[in-house]
Order: structure tokens, then sequence, then C-alpha cells
């Protein structure tokens, strides 16, 4: 497929006049072609209000309907094969197996929301039938649905060029709540994102869909980004990326005549306990494989576990040397953009200059272009406690070890923490005691709280929750990744007394499309 460098407003493909954006080839330092047209205002009300015409037929199309566009777009993204796969590996510098991975989580996460569309769960049918002869007044007949909240804008993010952007959790999670979606693409990758924006469309198309129901856009700067927030068709943000960028995104939605919800995931730094129990039993695998989750994908995941936090003693002292070993073997290698590169590095200059911070290891230089060379530090609870620097999130693969005095130290640091998308406990039977105390406060902190494992990998399924208090999102009742991502973008009706003729079809007493539903404070398929 040919790469035009052509915007997708609904069935259209529109070069924008604006700009010339380019991409960027980080692992060679050159600019691939096509040129990419940048669009302008007229371009976003364009899209924004093919997407508030299709919105209504859109939500009423049948739910098998909707299930099958969305495994259409699985299909034609399968379908392109490799030009896909180059194109991403060529605009991110991430390697082609990682890019086959993210590929199959894609469709996967497509495949899952089909099935949860047909399942229909997510609709909350609920039934409470009337009571006339209730004294002292009678009951009205109420039932409920939730309907979806309208167009949702949505921002790929740059460290997954599938699965967090054009058709990544945010969009299909609208989808399949019945939202039409407008993407701003992501600038550091342009043609993955016209690949895959092309096979929304095709999609589109052979459903026999308004063509309003997805649009793609692209625009170098903000000003693109805050115009289609601003835009008053649009009723929800879907956000990933850096907290200055979310924050401004919910400033303007907070600032509209009608202020809408924006769901921006955008900072953690992901705490790492390491109990004593589990030090006594695996000190050396668990180095070794921490030292891996740091360095993995150049450390550009927003699960990257950028704390560890352990209690003071030979053992400790042991794991931080093997620690230290082992991240020293990490090889430098080539992040996602200049602009990401430099961020990295002159952070990483910044916390090796930071009162209390000691040095620990570097990895190895290999002179790659867009470099990121793993770096560990240390500092103590005290230290850390009392500089606000030593929180912020370093994008990249790094991290800071933390030595806590004793136990309530050690709960003093994750109590001293701002809100996660993880805290794992690294523990044995011996450690439940204190794990017990931690808890509560792990809870209050993180949106998921894992045993033994590590935190990078984030399954797409019904129980995950990825999210967290602020600042990991702007809204901690949600999630943006696994099938609860749907909930962000519905919202509750409630029909009182309406004759069952004008009722939406998963009401109907008779229940036609075989729904679970809450009928009188029972769950039932009746
Ligand atoms: P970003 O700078 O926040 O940009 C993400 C998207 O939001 C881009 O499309 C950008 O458009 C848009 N945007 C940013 N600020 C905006 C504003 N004020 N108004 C309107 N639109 C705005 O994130 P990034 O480019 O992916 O990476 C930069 C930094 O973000 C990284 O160094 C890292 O610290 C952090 N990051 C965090 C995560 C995470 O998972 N938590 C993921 C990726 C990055 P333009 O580019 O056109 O401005």
């Amino acid at each position: 497929m040919l790469i035009t460098g052509e915007m997708l407003i609904g069935a259209r493909a529109v070069r924008g006049g604006v700009a010339v954006l380019r991409a960027f080839d980080p692992a060679r330092g050159v600019e691939i072609e096509p040129a990419f047209g940048g669009g302008d205002r007229a371009d976003v009300a364009l899209a924004c209000s093919l997407a508030g015409n299709a919105f209504d037929a859109f939500r009423n199309a049948p739910l098998a309907t909707r299930a099958r566009f969305l495994e259409a777009i699985a299909d034609n993204i399968l379908e392109m094969g490799d030009v896909l796969i180059e194109r991403a590996n060529t605009e991110t510098g991430l390697p082609k197996t990682r890019i086959e991975g993210e590929r199959g989580r894609t469709v996967g996460q497509l495949r899952l929301f089909a099935a949860l569309v047909r399942e229909g769960r997510w609709l909350g049918a609920t039934l409470d039938s009337s009571l006339p002869d209730r004294k002292p007044l009678a009951r009205p007949d109420l039932r409920l649905q939730k309907i979806p909240v309208g167009p949702v804008a949505v921002f790929g993010a740059s460290n997954f060029p599938l699965a967090f952007s054009v058709a990544g959790g945010d969009t299909v999670s609208a989808f399949a709540a019945g939202c039409p979606v407008v993407v701003k693409a992501h600038g550091a990758h342009p043609g993955t994102s016209e690949l895959v924006g092309r096979a929304i469309q095709r999609a589109v198309i052979d459903n026999g869909l308004p063509e309003g129901v997805f649009s793609l856009l692209f625009g170098a700067g903000n000003e693109m980004g805050e115009v289609l927030v601003a835009h008053p068709e649009i009723k929800a943000v879907g956000f990933t990326g850096s907290r200055r960028g979310g924050l401004a995104l919910v400033d303007i939605a907070s600032k509209r005549r009608e202020p809408i919800p924006v769901f921006a995931e955008m900072s953690s730094i992901n705490p790492f306990f390491v109990l004593p129990g589990a030090l006594d039993k695996r000190s050396d695998e668990m180095a070794s494989a921490l030292a891996d989750s740091i360095a993995l994908g150049v450390g550009q995941f927003c699960t990257n576990p950028g704390l560890v936090i352990l209690l003071d003693s030979p053992q400790a002292r042991t794991f931080v040397e093997s620690l230290s070993v082992a991240l020293a073997k990490k090889e430098e290698q080539t992040m996602l953009t200049p602009g990401i590169s430099a961020a990295y590095r002159s952070a990483i200059e910044r916390r090796s200059g930071t009162r209390g911070v000691e040095d620990l290891a570097q990895g190895v230089q290999t002179g790659v272009s867009c470099p990121a060379r793993p770096a560990l530090f240390a500092t103590t609870a005290t230290d850390f406690l009392a500089s606000a620097e030593l929180e912020e999130e370093i994008f990249g693969p790094t991290s800071l070890v933390i030595t806590c005095a004793d136990e309530a130290e050690l709960i003093g640091v994750a109590e001293h923490v701002e809100g996660q998308l993880t805290a794992t406990l690294q523990l044995e039977p011996q450690d439940y005691d204190l794990a017990r105390r931690l808890l509560p406060t792990l809870e209050r902190k993180a949106g998921r709280i894992l045993a033994n494992g590590f935190p990078t990998g984030v399954e797409v399924s019904h129980a995950m929750v990825h999210g967290g208090p602020f600042p990991a999102t702007s809204d901690s009742r949600s999630t943006s990744v696994g099938a609860g991502a749907i909930e962000r973008f519905l919202r509750p009706v409630c029909y009182q007394d309406l004759p069952v003729a004008l009722l939406p079809e998963p009401l109907h007493d008779d229940n036609p499309l075989g729904l679970w539903r809450l009928r009188n404070g029972k769950f039932s398929l009746a």
C-alpha cells in the first residue's frame, strides 16, 4: 500500500496545506519520504462535523455490524503484512519483532472488543418494574441502558505506534462504545498512522457505516490538537503522552462552553518493592530480570520500573551490586525521536548531579543515533523524601534505588509517591506481614498491584487496569487498556414509563438480544 502523506477525512484523502511534516528515521538519523501535509482549522471542523453527523447512525447500527467493523479493521491491518511492520520499524527505531508483537496485541484488542460488543453486558441494561400498588407512592417503570457519549478525539502515543495509536486502545474502545473517532496522528510515526488509518477507512466503507465514523488528521505543533479538543462536536478525549501535554488538553477541555472529560495517561514511575524474604531466596535471578525490565524497549514504557525500594541489609547491598552489574551490560540503544533522546540525556545528567544521588552503573556506549544509555542511581529514603526532583519521571532505561533504614521508612516512601499505574511487590511468605501493612497505601496509589512479576507488559483482558491516580492519569476511575476502557465513553440514560414501542431493543420485555440484564435487582437472561 502506498503512503501518500494525505489526511483521511471521512471517506476522502485530503492533502493538508498548512505545514509540511516529515517522518524521521531515528536509527539512521535521516528524514523519510513522503512529505505529509498538516491540516488547518477547516480540516478539523470538517472531520468533527462529519463525526457529529455520523453519530446517531453509527450508535444505532446493529451490534453485529459494529463488531464486524472492528474485526474488519483487524483483518485489514494483518493484510498489509510487512509493509506496516517495516514502516513502523523505520519510523520508531523499535525492532521488527517488537512491532510484530505489538501488531498481534492490536489485532487481539480489536477482536476482544468485537466479542465484547456482541455480548452486550457493557450496555448495563437494567429494568425496575413499576409497582403501582406501592404505598405511599407508586413506583414508575424505570429502565436504564448506557449510550455512547459522542465523537471522541484520540491522540496517538509515540511509544506504541500500533497498540496506543491510530487503531489503539482509545480508538477501539470508543468505536466499541459507538463513538465516531477523530485521531490526531503522532508526528513521530505519520506513515504508520496513514497505513492504519487507511485500514480503518476501508472497514468503515466496507461495512456500510457513515463516513464520519473515522478521520485522521496531521498537524505540526500543538495548534491542531488544541483546536480539535475545543471543537463543540467532540465529547471526550483519549490521550497518552507527557504530563505537560495531557494537562494542557485537560485545561482546554475544562474551559470549553461545554466542558468534556479527558482521559489522559501521563506519568508513572512504578515503584518496585523488594522485600527481605525475596532477597534471601532469589536475589541474583531477580536482579537480572529487573535489569531486563528497566532496559526493555529502551525504557520507553509507561510501566517502566523507575524506583526500586528496599530495606538496608547485607543482602540488599549484594542485590544492588548484582543489579548494577546486570544493567552495566545493557547496551545504549536508539530512542523513538531526537527530542525524546535529548530529554532523556539531559534528565540523566541532572540526576547524576543531584545532591544525595550516587551513580551506580551506566550501560555500554555503542554510538547509535538518538541514543539512550541505561543508567542506575541510588539514594536513601531520607534524601528521596526531601527532593521533589527525584520523583520526576525520566522516560527511558533508568531507575533509582532507594534504601530505607527500617520498615516505617519503606512505608513512608510508598505513602510519599504520587499516583502510579503500577506498584510491584517481590515477596515470599515471610514478607506477608509487611506486605499487609503496605497494601492499603499501594491500593490508594496505584491502578495495578503485582506480586513477583515485572510491570512492563500489560495484558489486554477483562480484569486489566491500566490507569491510576494523578499523575498516572487525569481520571483514576478508568483504564485505557482492557475491556473496562469502554466505560470511559459511555453514559447512562434512564427511561421512565416510556411506551414499550419507544424503548430501545436492549430494554424490551422479551429481551430480544438475549442480554444479561439486572431485572428487579437480580442478574438474569430473562
Ligand atoms: P507529548 O509531547 O505529550 O505529545 C503527545 C501528543 O500530544 C502529540 O500528538 C502532541 O502533538 C500532542 N500535544 C502535546 N502537547 C500538546 C498541547 N499542549 N496542546 C495540544 N497538543 C499537544 O508526548 P510524546 O511526544 O509522546 O513524548 C514526549 C514525552 O512524553 C516523553 O519524553 C515522555 O516523557 C512522555 N511520554 C510518556 C508516556 C507515558 O506512557 N506516560 C508515553 C510517551 C511519552 P504535537 O507533537 O504535534 O505537539
